[in-house]
C-alpha cells in the first residue's frame, strides 16, 4: 500500500502537497473525536510544496512528501514538545532529535504532535494531561499506551507513518489494540538523542505504520550509530524492505507454553498460536517450545528499574529551566513513580530494589540468550488481555501494569519485536508479536511479513 503511494509520488501521480492535504482534511474531520494529535504543523503544506520542488528536480528522498506523526516526547524544533503533561505546557522544541534530523534529510513531512500518556507512563493512552484518546479501530475502548496518539493517528488515517519510544510496550501494546505495526528495535539500533526519557537503559525510539513496509522504511532511516548517543552501536543497517523479499524457509519459530500460563484471556493466546502454526506449515519451519523461566518475573523487574530511572531523569524538570517543577504539575501515575523511585533509590535501600531488579534482568536476559540458542524467532502475544473500555477507569496500578507481561522482556533483554495484526477477537484487533535477536531486525521483519501476507491471502 504504502509503497504503491511512494512510487506515484516519485512519478508525480500524487503530489506531496496533495498528500498532506488529504491528512489534514481527514485531521480536521476526526481528530476532535479522536484526540490523536495534540499539534498539527502549521508549516506542513508549505514544506510540502518545497518538497515537490525537490521531487521535480530528482533529488527528493526516500520519504518524500510522506506525512509523519511524532510522539510529543521527542524533540522537534519549533513544534510543541510537551510529553503530554502540564509540567512541559507551551515549552517548544529547540532541537531536532536525532530521528527526526534523518526523517527530515529524506524529506518525511512532520504533521504534527501526537497525544500520549503523561511522559510515557502508561499502557492505555488515558493519563495524557489533554485527555484520553480513542480506538479508532474499536470506538470506545483504550488504544492501548503510550504511544496512543501515535498509533490512532495511523489507524484513522491521519498520517503515513508515526514515531513513538517503546521502554516497555508502548509501540507494541497500542499497535496491536489499534490494528496496525509497530517495532521495538533492539536496545542500541535507534538513537535516543532528543527523546525525554522514561527509563534510559530501555527506551528506544521506533516506527507504527499501517503496512510492515512502512515501518522498514522507517527504520532504514533512523537507525545507526549517532556521535550524540554512545549508546547507539555500528553495526551496519541493513535494507529492511529488501530483507522482507526474501522469503522465509525452514526456521526454527519459537512458542513457549509460559506464554500461554501469564495470557489472562486465552482467546488471545488461542490466536497467536493458531497463526504461528500456519507460519510454521507456511514457511516449511518448525514449532519449537521454548523455555523462558523467569518470564513471570518480568514486571517485577520492569518497574523497579523504570521508577528509580525516571526519578533520576526528571530532576531535570525542577521548574527553573522547562516550564513547572513536575511534582506540581504531573498527574497521579507520574508522581506515583517520582515518589517510588525516590524512595527506593535511598542509600538505606542500598542493594535491595534496583540492584534486585538488574540483576534479575540479567536473568531474563540469558533465558532468551539460551532461547534464541534453539530458534530462530519467537512468536508470542502482545498484551495478556483484550484494550479495556474508555473511562472504565482502572485505580489499580498492578492491573494497568499487566498488559506489559509480554512487551517488556524484549526491553530487558534488549532484543528487536514487532507486532503485526493477526485478527480480530470480538471485533477487536489482537497483534502478533515476533520476537528476534538483537540487530536482527532483518529477520523480525521478513517473519512480520510473511504473516501480513497470510493474513492479506486469508481475507482476499
Ligand atoms: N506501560 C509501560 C509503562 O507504563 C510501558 C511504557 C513505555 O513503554 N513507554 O511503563
Amino acid at each position: 500500500m504504502l509503497q504503491e503511494k511512494i512510487s506515484k509520488i516519485k512519478k508525480g501521480g500524487l503530489s506531496a502537497v496533495e498528500n498532506i492535504s488529504n491528512f489534514l482534511r481527514i485531521i480536521k474531520a476526526k481528530n476532535g473525536k479522536i484526540n490523536a494529535l495534540l499539534y498539527v504543523n502549521e508549516n506542513a503544506l508549505k514544506e510540502a510544496a518545497a518538497v515537490d520542488k525537490k521531487i521535480k528536480q530528482k533529488k527528493a528522498g526516500k520519504l518524500a512528501g510522506l506525512a509523519i506523526a511524532v510522539k510529543s516526547n521527542i524533540s522537534v524544533l519549533d513544534l510543541p514538545v510537551s510529553c503530554a503533561s502540564r509540567t512541559l505546557e507551551g515549552y517548544q522544541g529547540t532541537f531536532d532529535a536525532d530521528v527526526i534530523k534523518r526523517i527530515k534529510a529524506e524529506d518525511g513531512i512532520i504533521i504534527g504532535m501526537a497525544n500520549m500518556d503523561e511522559f510515557a507512563c502508561g499502557s492505555s493512552g488515558e493519563s495524557s494531561a489533554f485527555g484520553a484518546t480513542d480506538n479508532p479501530a474499536a470506538p470506545g475502548r483504550i488504544p492501548g499506551g503510550s504511544s496512543s496518539g501515535s498509533a490512532a493517528a495511523v489507524a484513522a488515517g491521519m498520517c503515513d507513518i508515526a514515531l513513538g519510544s517503546d521502554t516497555g510496550g508502548s509501540i507494541r501494546n497500542p499497535a496491536s489494540h489499534c490494528g496496525v505495526v509497530g517495532v521495538k528495535p533492539s536496545y542500541g539500533r535507534v538513537s535516543r538523542f532528543g527523546l525525554i526519557d522514561l527509563s534510559m537503559s530501555l527506551d528506544q525510539i521506533g516506527p507504527l505504520s499501517s503496512d510492515v513496509h512502512g515501518s522498514a522504511l522507517m527504520m532504514e532511516v533512523i537507525s545507526g550509530r549517532s556521535k550524540y548517543d554512545a549508546t547507539t552501536f555500528d553495526n551496519p543497517v541493513p535494507s529492511y524492505s529488501s530483507a522482507m523479499k526474501k522469503k522465509l524457509n525452514g526456521l526454527k519459530i519459537g512458542i513457549s507454553s509460559d506464554f500461554e500460563k501469564l495470557c489472562t484471556d486465552k482467546r488471545i493466546y488461542e490466536k497467536i498460536k493458531t497463526a504461528a502454526e500456519k507460519l510454521a506449515a507456511a514457511t516449511n519451519s518448525k514449532s519449537v517450545d521454548v523455555n523462558l523461566k523467569y518470564l513471570h518475573l518480568a514486571i517485577q523487574t520492569y518497574y523497579p528499574i523504570v521508577y528509580v530511572e525516571f526519578f533520576s531523569g526528571t530532576r531535570k524538570f525542577d521548574g527553573r529551566k522547562y516550564g513547572k517543577k513536575i511534582e506540581d504539575a504531573c498527574g497521579e501515575e507520574v508522581l506515583r513513580r517520582i515518589l517510588g523511585g525516590k524512595e527506593i533509590s535511598k542509600s538505606e535501600y542500598e542493594g535491595r530494589y534496583y540492584r534486585k531488579a538488574l540483576a534479575v534482568r540479567k536473568l531474563i536476559e540469558k533465558d532468551f540468550g539460551k532461547a534464541f540458542e534453539k530458534v530462530d524467532i519467537m512468536i508470542a502475544p502482545t498484551t495478556p488481555m483484550l484494550p479495556h473500555a474508555l473511562g472504565g477507569r482502572i485505580t489499580d496500578p498492578k492491573i494497568m501494569y499487566a498488559y506489559d507481561a509480554f512487551t517488556s522482556p524484549a526491553n530487558l533483554a534488549g532484543i528487536c519485536a514487532g507486532v503485526v495484526n493477526c485478527g480480530k477477537i470480538n471485533n477487536i484487533p489482537v497483534g502478533l508479536q515476533i520476537m528476534a535477536p538483537a540487530f536482527r531486525e532483518d529477520l523480525m521483519f521478513s517473519a512480520m511479513k510473511a504473516v501480513e501476507d497470510l493474513k492479506n491471502a486469508k481475507e482476499a
